[in-house]
């Protein structure tokens, strides 16, 4: 880099002093593949510090007042929107979306800080009718103890905040092992943290590029007692089972496989609105982005051609640069998983609508892709595509389309265009997933409780719910009245 980006720091986080390891690894810019820094390569016994440190600073920062808390967390939010650019040029650097989406993402995290800031003094417990006349029942809600955050590349920020906010706010220590992709955004934020006032210890960051042997330590080490993970589905059943021998408490965001359903009723312009939205944003690296968009028989070519017209206008570019709608993909990896997913619908019988190649730009830059004709014999039927890729399926009644829709082992966001009343009520209540939006495209907001069913995860983030997590219920019974 000609000119060292503001915020960008080079060194891991623990117990209040920025460290460094015997290795470092390259963070570099998927747009360009130019090397941005090199930052700590951390071990796990690196790791064990860190768990340490948390543990130390523990016992001091849940005796604090919840307003003491509330008020370090405000400064933290301040902190964060007052760098909202140059976090958000740091995120598009080393993540690659627009920077108009960083930006949103920016704020979007902040959020988090800002509604836990206030929540952390509504932490209530209660008083329970005694279960006879000389008993009274207590029931007290207490933080959980030192929390480990493991977080994905493709929200740098928001998945860290949507995670510490809340224990920060219930009175528990964190340690946050970001993704190898994307740590420079982490450390921004710990600097940011510092910066606000938050006790040494309180917050620690781990930046390693070898996760197993960071995640060996923080799901065994018996004084970890909750980790909060966001990330694919064999990682997360990996982490679980780890956590199996301390008998953790573990909150789980994983895949998705949302479908995206437009029925014959549906404001045809809004759905196509909504498909863009929620298809490519991120270029289509998201976990609650649609996977599989299912279109009722009697506007499937109407839809498709709207869609078809409204995707070639996706100007593809690096992320920097103003107008453009759709970054690079994160890595060489993502690219083959589209490639591969194109080819199989192609090899089976869809139908090629726009895209389907890398794009010009050469790099992990991908055209924005179009398939119709698809079955549920195609492997974007089952498995997440993670990129700009929309697979278009035909349905013809209201009850095929939520079986289609359920057919999956993943239960994340789903999304569906209707009008008729008694249609989106029976779709709504019919759809098993965690979350569900009705003509919108975008549903992620700190305000709702975020979170999959089945193999999308356990637990949610976001809401009164969310702080929920980072507690445990201890009953007091006082007898002898
Ligand atoms: P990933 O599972 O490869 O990595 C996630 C995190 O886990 C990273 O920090 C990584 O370093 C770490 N990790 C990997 N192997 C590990 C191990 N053995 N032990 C400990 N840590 C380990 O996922 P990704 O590619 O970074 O993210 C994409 C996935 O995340 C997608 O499946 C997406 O759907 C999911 N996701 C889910 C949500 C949600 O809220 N449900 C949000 C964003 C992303």
């Amino acid at each position: 880099m000609s000119t060292q980006p503001e915020l960008l720091i080079d060194k891991a986080y623990i117990a209040g002093q920025w460290r460094d390891g015997e290795r470092r690894f390259a963070v570099t810019d998927p747009a360009t593949g130019e090397r941005l820094a090199e930052v700590p390569d951390l071990t796990g016994e690196q790791a064990r510090e860190a768990v340490s440190a948390a543990d130390e600073a523990w016992p001091a920062w849940r005796r604090k007042t919840a307003k003491e808390r509330a008020a370090l967390l405000r400064g933290w939010f301040d902190r964060i929107m007052d760098h909202q650019e140059a976090l958000a040029r740091l995120m598009t650097l080393e993540q690659g979306k627009p920077l108009a989406e960083s930006r949103g993402e920016v704020a979007y995290g902040a959020a988090f800080v800002e509604y836990y800031a206030e929540e952390a003094k509504r932490v209530a417990g209660e008083t329970l009718p005694g279960h006879g006349a000389d008993k009274r029942i207590l029931v007290f809600r207490e933080p959980i103890g030192v929390v480990a955050a493991i977080t994905p590349w493709n929200f740098p920020l928001a998945m860290i905040t949507r995670k510490c906010a809340p224990a920060l706010a219930a009175g528990c220590t964190v340690v946050i092992k970001p993704a190898e992709a994307t740590p420079l955004t982490a450390l921004a934020l710990a600097k940011l943290a510092e910066e606000a006032g938050f006790p040494a210890g309180v917050i620690n960051v781990v930046t390693a590029s070898r996760p197993a042997e960071i995640g060996e330590v923080l799901t065994t080490d018996p004084r970890v007692r909750k980790i909060s993970f966001t990330g694919s589905t064999p990682v997360g059943k990996k982490l679980l089972a780890q956590c199996a021998g301390t008998v953790k408490k573990a909150s789980m965001e994983l895949g998705g496989n949302a479908p995206f359903i437009v029925f014959d009723d549906a404001d045809l312009d809004a759905a196509v609105e909504g498909a863009v939205a929620s298809k490519y944003r991120n270029s289509g690296q998201t976990c609650v982005c649609t996977n599989r968009l299912l279109v009722q028989a009697g506007v499937y070519d109407a839809f498709l051609e709207k869609l078809a017209a409204r995707v070639a206008e996706l100007q593809v570019g690096n992320g920097l640069e103003e107008g453009v709608l759709q970054g690079p993909l994160i890595n060489a990896a993502a690219v083959d998983k589209v490639q591969s997913h194109i080819a199989d619908a192609l090899d089976k019988g869809g139908r090629l609508v726009c895209g389907g190649a890398p794009h010009a730009l050469g790099g992990t830059f991908f055209q924005p892709t179009i398939i119709a004709d698809v079955t549920d014999a195609m492997r974007v039927a089952r498995e997440e595509t993670f990129g700009p890729l929309a697979p278009v399926f035909r349905f013809d009644t209201e009850d095929e389309a939520i079986a289609m829709a359920n057919a999956t082992e993943f239960g994340l966001a789903a999304y569906f265009y209707a009008r008729d009343y008694r249609r989106i009520w029976h779709v709504m209540e019919g759809l098993e997933y965690g979350m569900v939006a009705v003509n919108e495209g975008i549903l992620s907001t700190e305000l709702a409780p975020f979170g999959g069913v089945k193999e999308s995860g356990l637990g949610r983030e976001g809401s009164r719910h969310g702080l929920d997590e980072y507690t445990e219920l201890k009953y007091v019974c006082v007898g002898g009245l």
